[in-house]
């Protein structure tokens, strides 16, 4: 397929590099697949240190000046790039499933949930408060502002191309930050359409920059160069731990979003409609592919088979296929490693005693079909590590301390589900679980206005609300006496 030739604007699918306002090219390259055909739909440059240095070095020197705008002038800027995603949010979504595989009618949710970032932190570059303390002298006054907290270096993956980009940039950006992007290898289109945005909405040259290449190399670079003050990531427990430590040689500050083992908790007194149906999109979507994405079901031992048959009913009719055919809900995973290990898990759950109530198995390519599995125990792999495919795998459970046990029993601390009626029930597990996010008969972490984020090994800083812009802040205390 010729991307260009499905969209409104050719000119959104650039196969270039952004930096200092300027698109660029390089003779070394890196060949970008749709996973659904594994077809090649274009390329990208491989930047080394050289031009990521000089990505750091025209960052610096555009903070010097957007730092000084108001923070009205900043947010009318980044209303103009809201406003942009959404006029192209057709387009954008087109770019974003044919190097994503996600059906087009999720890219489309992607794009319009990215540009409520935009939308949002627009509005908060304007209410970046500081506080008036009361002072413990006479004549004296103490006040508090909050300043950007430099150069910024946003690392984002590959199964929200576009989302996970605005909630960092645009956050960064509100604050008065420069940023310099590396998005996932795999999927850098949607990146460089935003930057092509990024431009067109006025953003002063070299605020927004996006250079692709070699993660390693990048990545180094990133924690090792002086100008940079900040390192936002969202990826792999593994890499988050390795760009931690290598912050603290000179103690950049760092937010980490990480992976997840997100329980999802039904009791036989829930609304099973309601818990099958919130269970669908929370596993489901984007083919489980996503840190939030239910991980652990545990389902109270009188409603289980009530709950499986319900559950299979409603798989069996999950439509796998390209994301650009009209009716897919699922496309295909995005590697053959990501496909191989999920083939590996649900084998050997089965060679373990699991049942598997339908699916079970990789169809072709990079397509694995929708999976139930029962019988599941703590103690099997698929209950230990972060599945990222589209298999449910169920544990059932008597009691509620037994529950809250099973559901804590993880190192991770990212989202967590709880459906009940019982407001009692609900409100003990609800202060037990120990999770970053609980959401309770809802099935949903996705809104600009709430603070996403982690504990434990699932990270650490918040994205989105009130607290997001903080992540890019710091806080200069002055003393005054008169
Ligand atoms: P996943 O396993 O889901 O792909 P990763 O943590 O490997 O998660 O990738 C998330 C992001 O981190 C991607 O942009 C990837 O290129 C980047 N990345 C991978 N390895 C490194 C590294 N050593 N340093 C910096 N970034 C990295």
């Amino acid at each position: 397929m010729q991307i260009r030739q499905i969209l409104k604007n050719p000119e959104l699918f650039c196969e270039k590099n952004f930096v200092n306002g300027q698109f660029f090219t390089k003779s070394h390259k890196i060949i970008v697949q749709n996973p659904a055909t594994q077809e090649a739909i274009g390329e990208v440059p491989n930047c080394g240190s050289e031009e990521v240095k000089s990505a750091i070095e025209a960052a610096q020197v555009a903070l010097n000046s957007w730092k000084n705008f108001s923070g009205k002038e900043r947010s009318k800027i980044l209303r103009r790039w809201h406003d942009l995603i959404l006029e192209n949010l057709e387009d954008l979504a087109k770019i974003l499933t044919a190097e994503q595989g996600k059906p087009l009618l999720e890219a489309r949710g992607e794009i319009a949930y990215g540009a409520s970032f935009v939308e949002w932190f627009s509005e908060e570059a304007k209410r970046s408060y500081g506080d008036t303390i009361p002072a413990p002298k006479q004549n004296q006054k103490i006040i508090t502002f909050l300043e950007p907290i430099g150069v910024v270096a946003a690392i984002t993956p590959w199964n929200f191309p576009s989302a996970m980009i605005t909630r960092k940039a645009a956050a960064a950006m509100a604050a008065g930050c420069s940023v310099i992007l590396k998005p996932s290898e795999l999927t850098p289109f949607s990146a460089i359409a935003l930057a092509y945005l990024a431009k067109s909405a006025g953003i002063p040259d070299g605020v927004f920059n996006v250079i692709t290449g070699d993660a390693e190399v990048i990545g180094s670079e990133f924690c090792q160069n002086k100008i940079i003050r900040k390192i936002s990531f969202t990826g792999s427990t593994k890499i988050g731990k390795i760009l931690n430590s290598r912050c603290a040689n000179d103690l950049k500050r760092i937010s980490l979003e990480l992976g997840g083992s997100a329980p999802f908790i039904v009791f036989a007194d829930a609304d099973l409609q309601k818990a099958i149906s919130g269970l669908m999109h929370a596993k489901f979507r984007n083919g489980g592919q996503a840190c939030t994405c239910v991980n652990r079901i545990f389902v109270e031992e009188k409603i289980h088979d009530k709950f499986v048959t319900l559950l299979v009913e409603e798989v069996q009719k999950l439509k796998l296929g390209d994301g650009f055919e009209s009716l897919t809900q699922i496309g295909p995973m995005i590697s053959n490693a990501a496909i191989d290990k999920v083939e590996k898990l649900v084998k050997k759950s089965i060679e373990n005693g699991a049942k598997c109530e339908i699916g079970g198995t990789k169809i072709e390519q990079l397509f694995f079909a929708p999976t139930v599995l029962t019988n599941i125990t703590p103690e099997m792999e698929i209950a230990q590590c972060e599945i990222f495919g589209a298999v449910a795998a169920i544990q059932k459970f008597k009691t509620e301390d037994e529950v809250i046990n099973l559901a804590n029993n993880t190192n991770y601390g990212l989202g967590s589900y709880l459906y009940s009626s019982d407001n009692s029930r609900i409100w003990r597990i609800c202060e037990a679980l120990q999770f970053g996010m609980v959401a309770i008969n809802e099935c949903s972490f996705a809104t600009e206005v709430a603070p996403f984020g982690g504990i434990k090994d699932s990270g650490f800083g918040r994205e989105g609300s009130h607290l997001g812009i903080l992540e890019f802040s710091q806080i200069k205390t002055i003393h005054i006496s008169f």
